[in-house]
């Protein structure tokens, strides 16, 4: 194993804060900053709460390869330990904690197992060591049920106690990772995209071809959102409609036609994110920033200068200027960020799921390293049937399914229970967080999704006794969202302008699902209230239009931040109205609006709301001619 030095340990703590003096000879080493991750993977969904990424063991109940890395220790000596994690299984107070890991410090475990405590973040005591001039770190997973590690602080002070959250702590990482100095100047665009899902990456493609400078940001190492091999949902929605009917023609370059097979939680490779990669790579106009989460922005008078953008294993920081902007976080995170206006439905709102799946399987440890890490492996699995027994573990402290009911549970026939059917897990319906904030408990309903998955799968192969040789293949580790901030335009589309089939001077992009809102089910909510993991959605006569509806541009700018666009699911649309447009083409197909109409602000030197008031014959036009290379 090679082990260089990453950046972040190297930064040495020796100013005082306003909150807490900072001893000298203090070394932060950000987990995800390790020079090899192993077996675990990098989680950024949490870093705006958490103020980084963290390192999890998302190994399905095998422990995964140890992370490891070097540490230059500038006054060699006794140092105290600190590791900063959490039981992630203590907001239910559930038994076990199952997130259990080592730290070996120059190959010696510490007498501490991580993990075992605390629901929220906070820095565990590792005790004392004695460090030469060089140390290693090896973050050893004992479980493979989620342990997380955010980062280890090494201090000669052996009384000090760093601080567990809020500003002191961003303090501490600020001096002592470099965070407070300058962000490196990542250059200015006519359209800095923000978040590269299906919207994100059609708006970019759309106004680089359009002649724009563009700069996409986004915080995954592959393109796509939830469209992509790490959360796997298979984009719907139809393109290419009249009176506009090259609006979806880059959709259709990014999404393949459906083909048999093609569908959720699928293999990897039907989701092709070489193909939105290579698109985006192929356009000249276009600066892909891959694995960069932008976290801050500067806006002034409502029109917005610059975001800043953290790389999310090194730590980086970059500073990227621009004419207009476009969120297309699916959060509406720039927007929140800039006091955009936005709605959001904190209560009986549509939950998020953690797609997985089954299968007979001998070693799963090739995909366990999730192969979207690089995004230049092979994307496919490779799994060999087994007749081996596949035991799995009792796991106590998850949902408790023993003797409840779950989709795919056959009821018992005279005793025994039938084959359970294996199409029912794993699906989009096994779904939390309805009651919950959709921003601040993100990290407690990705959990509970994964709470629930394990449970059905204890319950089928421990309670049941079924597939005796079935491993839990895959399960995203990224919360799939379907609904969070909805960022107000001149326009907010409600479900009643879907059923009067309202008309608009200005549309601009087609919508052809149904009106689909999610629920608990009723059938699966006994003994879950509060908590329930299976979701229903609407359906009938009040919940279908005529389509396709072609839906209002005015929808795609925020109505006070004067240079701002978005697109995707956090665009201008009531709860509602957002059960038919948030389907991924149709998101895309925004994307592809936008980026029209960034091209138009650049060449006519207005802003977004003078294309609709001055120039929509423009907009017609480059609706009517399409961004399509095919
Ligand atoms: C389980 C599930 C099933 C669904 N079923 C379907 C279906 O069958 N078909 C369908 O079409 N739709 C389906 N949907 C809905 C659909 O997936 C979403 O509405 C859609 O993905 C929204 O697109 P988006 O581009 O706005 O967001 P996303 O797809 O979420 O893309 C946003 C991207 O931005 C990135 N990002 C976020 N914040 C930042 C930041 N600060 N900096 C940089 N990057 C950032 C994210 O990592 C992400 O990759 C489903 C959703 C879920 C969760």
């Amino acid at each position: 194993m090679r082990l260089a030095p990453p950046l972040a340990t190297l930064a040495l703590g020796v100013c005082l804060t306003a909150q807490q003096p900072i001893p000298p000879d203090t070394t932060l080493v950000e987990a995800e900053a390790f020079a090899d991750t192993g077996g675990w993977v990098v989680d950024q969904q949490f870093m705006d709460l958490m103020g980084s990424p963290m390192l999890l063991a998302h190994g399905l109940g095998e422990p995964v390869k140890d992370a490891a890395t070097a540490v230059v220790i500038v006054h060699p000596g006794r140092h105290r330990v600190w590791v900063r994690t959490r039981d992630w299984v203590a907001p239910w107070n559930a038994p076990g904690a199952p997130g259990r890991f080592q730290l070996l410090v120059d190959g010696e475990a510490l007498a501490t197992t991580f993990g075992t405590e605390g629901a929220e973040w906070h820095w565990q005591d590792g005790g004392e060591v004695e460090l030469g001039d060089l140390a290693t770190l090896t973050l050893h997973d004992l479980t493979g049920f989620e342990g997380r590690c955010d980062a280890i602080l090494l201090s000669r002070d052996l009384t000090f106690t760093p601080p567990d959250s809020g500003d002191a702590l961003a303090a501490l990482r600020g001096q002592l990772l470099g965070w407070h100095a300058a962000p490196i100047d990542g250059g200015d665009y006519d359209l800095v995209v923000c978040g590269g899902g299906l919207a994100g990456t059609a708006a970019a493609i759309t106004a680089a071809r359009l002649g724009c400078k563009v700069a996409l940001v986004q915080d995954r190492p592959v393109l796509g959102g939830n469209g992509s091999s790490e959360v796997r949902v298979w984009p719907e929605g139809h393109t290419n409609h009249e009176p506009y009917p090259h609006v979806g023609d880059v959709v259709r370059e990014l999404v393949r036609i459906k083909q048999k097979g093609d569908g959720n939680a699928g293999n990897a490779d039907i989701y092709e994110d070489r193909r939105k990669l290579d698109l985006a790579r192929a356009e000249p106009n276009l600066t892909l920033l891959l694995e960069h989460r932008v976290h801050a922005a500067t806006c002034e008078g409502g029109h917005i200068t610059a975001v800043r953008a953290q790389h999310t294993r090194s730590g980086r920081r970059v500073e990227l200027r621009a004419r207009c902007f476009a969120d297309c976080t699916g959060d509406g995170v720039l927007g929140a960020l800039v006091g955009a206006d936005f709605e959001m439905t904190e209560q009986g709102h549509m939950g998020v799921s953690n797609l997985w799946n089954v299968g007979a399987v001998q070693k799963n440890e090739y995909q366990l390293r999730c192969e979207c890490e690089d995004p230049d492996d092979p994307l496919s699995l490779q799994f060999t049937a087994s007749d081996q027994p596949a035991p799995f573990p009792r796991c106590p402290w998850a949902v408790d399914l023993s003797d409840k009911p779950f989709p795919g549970r056959k009821p018992t026939a005279g005793g025994e229970r039938k084959d359970a059917d294996l199409s029912q897990l794993g699906g989009w319906f096994w779904e939390t967080g309805f009651d919950r904030h959709p921003i601040a408990d993100l990290e407690r309903m990705r959990d509970q999704n994964l709470r629930a998955m394990y449970g059905a799968w204890d319950t089928l192969k421990n309670v049941d006794g079924q597939y005796p040789n079935q491993r839990l293949k895959w399960a995203a580790f990224l919360a799939g969202k379907r609904e969070s901030r909805r960022l107000c335009g001149d326009v907010v589309v409600t479900g009643e302008d879907f059923h009067l089939q309202r008309p608009w001077p200005d549309a601009a992009f087609p919508c052809t699902w149904h009106i689909d809102l999610h629920f608990p089910k009723t059938a699966f909510q006994k003994g879950h209230e509060g908590d329930e993991f299976i979701s229903d959605y609407t359906r009938g006569e009040g919940y279908a239009y005529q389509g396709p509806y072609w839906a209002p541009y005015r929808a795609l700018y925020s109505r006070n931040v004067d240079n701002l666009f978005m697109a995707g699911r956090d665009i201008s649309v009531t709860h509602e109205a957002l059960g038919a447009v948030r389907v991924m083409q149709t998101c895309g197909m925004m994307g592809e609006v936008v980026g029209m109409a960034a091209s138009l602000c650049v060449e006519l030197d207005c802003a977004p709301r003078a294309v609709y008031a001055d120039h929509l014959d423009e907009l017609r036009q480059l609706l009517r001619r399409g961004a399509g290379r095919r």
